[in-house]
């Protein structure tokens, strides 16, 4: 191995060299580098956060049903044991796919014989007016805390001698699994813990509406678990509204293409992702949904030693089309990359990336939650799947202190629909 070095000249940004570059530190970055380093390979995970978020659950943080510390592993702990793995926190603000470099905002270029992508993806507002200005997005941690003290914020103000008990208004955009999940977490919320802690008339008044231009929730899954998901839903006091597209969102709140409004406080955007404008201008080609297109064993083609993973990634699925937006095959795709840059360094064979569909699930309420297992997809829904969800979910997060931490927290929030000591600012 070449090792690293460094090189800088008065007045220059610095010039680091490092064996292989992983940027992001999510599901894909993580699993590649954890891979490449049990085999004693030099590598550097660069990550503009000094975690790694499980981002499955970041609905339950938005909703105080779990903590930040339950969901988020620092990246200098999960690769502790790891002696030839390397940790920066550091904010990558360009890359140069030919040249294998990355700079960082203080102006480090971070030069690599193998450079991962594997920075996820971010919120697509697909250029809808004030979506951008107006929303909450929930796709990071980050996301998920403004939102639950944008909440919070919100239910004080009405409560409170000034704010009269007025009635208050969210709308969550996109009906997929985490406008989905979203919508039924703070219906459930407001019948549970703002029931119970603030004035009676507060959560009543409180409307939580879930918007979607198409005709069903939960796109991926089957129709009966659509039909199923949205009566679950509306049982909660979640009013469903599909075949509504956005035309606009103002400050306060939705205008419809029917030319109809929705007034809201408070909007999410759970609406869809897309690649980072990073990799557009990388001078990679990027394809549908502003990602890479790569090769079946993950690298791109026409640049040697570059590696897009991920979200980031149109990974394809042997049937012409592209592998969906999930952890799992982040994290698969991760261990792949990892085999195939091990070999790209020791003369070995490169192998395709063969994806491993354990299914899909998803959480709509207490009790509720959907789950269709294996690539037969074989449908569960109810507290069998609510259940199966829970042990997935803690089996899926890094680290012991946080899977025992979010029982701890469900055991507490199903058993008393306490949240207190979440509920803070
Ligand atoms: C709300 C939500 C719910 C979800 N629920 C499920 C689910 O139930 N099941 C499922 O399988 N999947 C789910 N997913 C999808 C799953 O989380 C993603 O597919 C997975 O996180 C992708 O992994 P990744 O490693 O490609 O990217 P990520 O996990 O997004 O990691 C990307 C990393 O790159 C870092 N980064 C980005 N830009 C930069 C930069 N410029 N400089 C430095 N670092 C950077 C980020 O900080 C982040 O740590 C959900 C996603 C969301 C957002």
């Amino acid at each position: 191995m070449a090792g690293s070095g460094s090189a800088s000249v008065a007045g220059m940004a610095k010039t680091v060299f490092r064996d292989v570059v992983v940027v992001g530190g999510g599901f894909a970055g993580v699993a590649v580098a954890q891979r490449l380093a049990r085999k004693g390979i030099e590598v550097l995970v660069i990550d503009k956060n000094n975690y790694h978020q499980f981002k499955p659950l970041n609905y339950q943080v938005a909703t105080a049903q779990l903590g930040v510390s339950e969901v988020a592993r620092p990246l200098r702990e999960i690769f502790q044991r790891h002696a030839s793995a390397h940790v920066a926190v550091a904010e990558v603000t360009a890359i140069d796919a030919a040249a294998k470099t990355v700079t960082l905002a203080d102006g480090t270029v971070v030069t690599s014989r193998v450079l991962v992508l594997a920075l996820g993806a971010e919120a697509n507002f697909f250029n809808t007016p004030g979506a951008e200005e107006h929303t909450f997005p929930m796709y990071t941690i980050a996301d998920a805390k403004r939102l639950s003290a944008k909440m919070i914020h919100e239910l004080d103000r009405v409560d409170s001698p000034a704010g009269m008990k007025e009635p208050l208004g969210l709308v969550v955009i996109g009906g997929g699994p985490t406008g989905v999940e979203l919508a039924g977490a703070v219906a459930e919320n407001l019948r549970t813990v703002v029931a119970a802690t603030y004035e009676g008339e507060i959560a009543k008044g409180t409307t939580v509406r879930l918007v979607d231009r198409g005709t069903a929730l939960l796109n991926p899954f089957s129709a009966k678990t659509h039909a199923y998901a949205k009566t679950q839903l509306e049982r909660m006091g979640v009013q469903v509204q599909l075949g509504a597209g956005v035309a606009e969102i103002t400050e306060d709140g939705v205008t419809l293409d029917d030319g109809s409004k929705i007034r809201a406080e408070i909007v999410v955007w759970a609406g869809g992702l897309k690649g980072s404008n990073l990799l557009a201008d990388s001078g990679l080609t990027v394809g549908r949904g502003g990602r890479v297109d790569v090769a079946a064993n993950l690298a791109v083609p026409g640049f040697e030693g570059v590696y897009v993973l991920g979200d980031a990634a149109n990974i394809p699925d042997g049937k012409g089309g592209s592998l969906p937006q999930l952890g799992s095959v982040a994290q698969q795709s991760g261990n792949c990359a990892a085999h195939n840059i091990h070999s790209d360094l020791t003369g070995g064979t490169r192998k395709p990336f063969s994806y491993l569909d354990k299914g899909i699930m998803a959480m709509v309420g207490r009790g509720a939650a959907v789950a269709e297992i294996g690539p037969k997809r074989r449908q569960i829904e109810g507290p069998a799947a609510f259940l199966a969800w829970l042990v997935v979910h803690v089996a899926l997060l890094s680290g012991t202190t946080q899977k025992i931490g979010a029982v701890g927290s469900w055991i507490v929030d199903y058993g008393s629909r306490q949240r207190s000591r979440r509920s803070l600012r």
